[in-house]
């Protein structure tokens, strides 16, 4: 399988040096020149890691960085910053970045940073827990079976698929593209009302009132959150 990565680095040189550089290593890259277009290009499509330079253009990397985690992707991402912020690790590790990399950097320390990541996001086993409670919904992960007060709701695998997703990521932002990515394996943005119609019915199923949702709430513009 080829790795997509997405590259948000604004000065030109360095930017068209890695993205050779990936390209040659067998990645496919995609590279972004300031930190909008960054971030739209992030939550536009999938990918296996992000470079993501802290002193950007329009967006710096810290907001792009949260933006992306806000909006529920968890793609890896490294962070690129100047010779001695430290502060600037830190607070790049506590809103989501994965790992920074200090510049000037070797590209073979990038690449091989690159490499452990991805791999890293891989092999990561499943969470454990079986049953999971919801105020009156269980969903019992191991059983595959869905109830609401007691009662048992009948629900399609890819329905069942789709809330385990929900209720194994509660609270956070989901969007279409990663729903699709999730549930379904594949990310074409054409497919993303598959989503929307997935989520109607599970609403039909376990919400109160299907008109008014409290427990998958559509978040606009961005997709949705599952409210535990
Ligand atoms: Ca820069």
């Amino acid at each position: 399988m080829t790795e997509h990565v997405l590259l948000i680095e604004d000065e030109a040189d360095l930017r068209m040096t890695l993205c050779d550089r990936l390209k040659a290593e067998g990645y496919v890259a995609e590279s972004a020149a300031d930190g909008d277009e960054g971030l739209q290009k992030a939550l536009r499509k999938a990918h296996d890691l992000i470079i993501l330079d802290v002193m950007l253009p329009r967006k710096n990397g810290f907001d792009v960085c949260r933006d992306i985690r806000n909006a529920g992707i968890a793609t890896p991402i490294i962070m690129l910053t100047a010779r001695g912020q430290l502060v600037d690790k830190v607070l790049g590790l506590k809103i989501g970045a994965d790992d920074y990399l200090t510049k000037p950097f070797e590209i073979l320390e990038l690449l091989a940073r690159i490499e452990a990541h991805i791999r890293r996001g891989t092999s990561q086993p499943a969470r454990e827990a079986v049953v999971l409670q919801f105020g009156a919904l269980r969903v019992d992960l191991k059983g595959t079976t869905v109830s609401r007060n007691g009662k048992a709701v009948p629900l399609s695998a890819r329905e069942f698929q789709l809330l385990r997703y929900f209720a194994q990521n509660p609270g956070t932002t989901l969007s279409r593209e990663v729903l699709l990515r999730e549930v379904w394996g594949y990310s074409e943005d054409t497919f993303t009302r598959t989503v929307d119609v997935h989520v109607g019915s599970l609403r039909q199923k376990l919400e109160k009132d299907p008109k008014q949702p409290e427990l998958i709430v559509t978040v606009p513009g961005l997709g949705y959150k599952f409210v535990a």
